[in-house]
């Protein structure tokens, strides 16, 4: 580990100012990202601002049946909020499901936002990593990439978005709410994440010392039936090879309303739009399930490993939309 500064702010304000002063100044939060990468020698911050004392814990109800979760919330805070339980069970369940207890009771909401990907190579200072180094190549392209993207993805760089509570944040249209130097700002969730194009290193349109602080979900009733369900080599701890956000609320057996997100299979956090409108005024049925995951996969770009999370995604949604509406067929 290289030599850097740290320091403790008291303020909102302060800790803005420190970063945005500081060329290599970061926040830091739960740190279950930042100190990894430091201590593999993937990031190198002169300067880390410790914003855990600042007041952004709070997980509020708000009166449109939403909820403002504080970027310092931990995950393991807002999986068990009772208003996170009853009206929005996918965001607790993807929490659940992610990490371990120890890391969930560390890691925060807004560092859960911008954790960076888990790919072998970007955390292998010795390889080639367009998104560490940019223009240096990327070495999962023709290496190993059992586990990376097949959607959103580009010639530079293939990673996937290794996020699980940002999918189903995904599929509820929340906004993430921020202070910088600049002021204040309120970004969609889909524009928070950025593809990775021709400059994989931009994942986020954060300016330099621009802090999140909330998350908002808007209330979305729909969301009460929904459900996260995560597919990976192993039943915990383990990242997810094609993950699924869904709410679905029928009418008479036909879709009404629907939110599709996807993870583990994507660049970043997917909202499955063509899936959602092949689905809407279409029978409930596997065969319509099927059909509109097939829609949606249409896109993908596989490459030799990977493959098989086309279908393995395509079932994905079957399965979660048939778990919810299994009572009703
Ligand atoms: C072994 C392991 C397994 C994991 N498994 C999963 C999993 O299955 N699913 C999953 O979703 N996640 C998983 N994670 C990732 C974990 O959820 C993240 O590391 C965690 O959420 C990051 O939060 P933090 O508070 O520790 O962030 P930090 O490490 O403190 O910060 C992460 C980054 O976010 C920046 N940052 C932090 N807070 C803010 C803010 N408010 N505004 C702007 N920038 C900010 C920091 O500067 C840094 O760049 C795993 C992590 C580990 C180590
Ligand atoms: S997939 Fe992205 S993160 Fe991985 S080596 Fe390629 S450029 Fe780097």
């Amino acid at each position: 580990m290289r030599p850097f500064s740290y320091v403790r702010a008291g303020d909102t304000g302060t800790a803005i100012a420190l970063v945005a002063e500081h060329p290599d100044g970061v926040f830091l939060a739960g740190g279950t990202t930042e100190v990894d990468l430091m201590r593999q020698d993937v990031l190198r911050p002169g300067l880390l601002v410790d914003i855990n004392d600042l007041p952004l814990d709070l997980i509020e109800d708000l009166p449109d049946g939403g909820l403002r979760i504080g970027a310092l919330a931990r995950m393991s805070d807002v999986a068990r909020a009772p208003g996170v339980i009853d009206r929005f069970p996918l965001i607790s369940q993807a929490l659940v499901l992610g990490a371990s207890a120890q890391l969930r009771n560390m890691a925060s909401m807004g560092g859960n936002l911008c954790q960076r990907v888990r790919c072998s190579y970007f955390r292998d200072p010795a390889s080639p990593c367009n998104k560490r180094d940019p223009g240096s190549g990327c070495a999962a392209l023709n290496g190993f990439h059992r586990g990376h993207a097949i959607l959103g993805v580009s010639d530079k760089c293939i990673a996937t978005h290794p996020s699980d509570v940002a999918v189903a944040l995904t599929a509820l249209d929340a906004v993430v709410h921020t202070r910088g130097p600049g002021g204040e700002r309120a970004i969609g969730i889909d524009d928070f994440f950025l593809l990775p194009g021709d400059t994989p290193q931009l994942e986020h349109p954060l300016e330099h010392g621009e802090l999140i602080t909330a998350i908002e979900v808007p209330g979305a009733p729909v969301a009460r039936r929904s459900v996260y369900l995560k597919f990976r080599d192993r039943q915990s701890y383990e990242f997810a090879l094609a993950s699924v956000a869904a709410a679905v609320q029928t009418e008479q057996g036909t879709v009404a309303q629907v939110r599709l997100a996807l993870g583990g299979i994507a660049t970043k956090p997917w909202r499955a739009r063509h899936a959602e409108a092949a689905l809407l005024g279409q029978s409930a049925t596997a065969a319509s399930f099927a059909q509109a995951a097939a829609r949606e996969l249409a896109a993908a770009a596989p490459r030799p490993m990977n493959a098989f999370k086309v279908e393995l995604a395509q079932r994905a949604i079957v399965r979660a939309l048939s778990t919810l509406t299994d009572g009703e067929r």
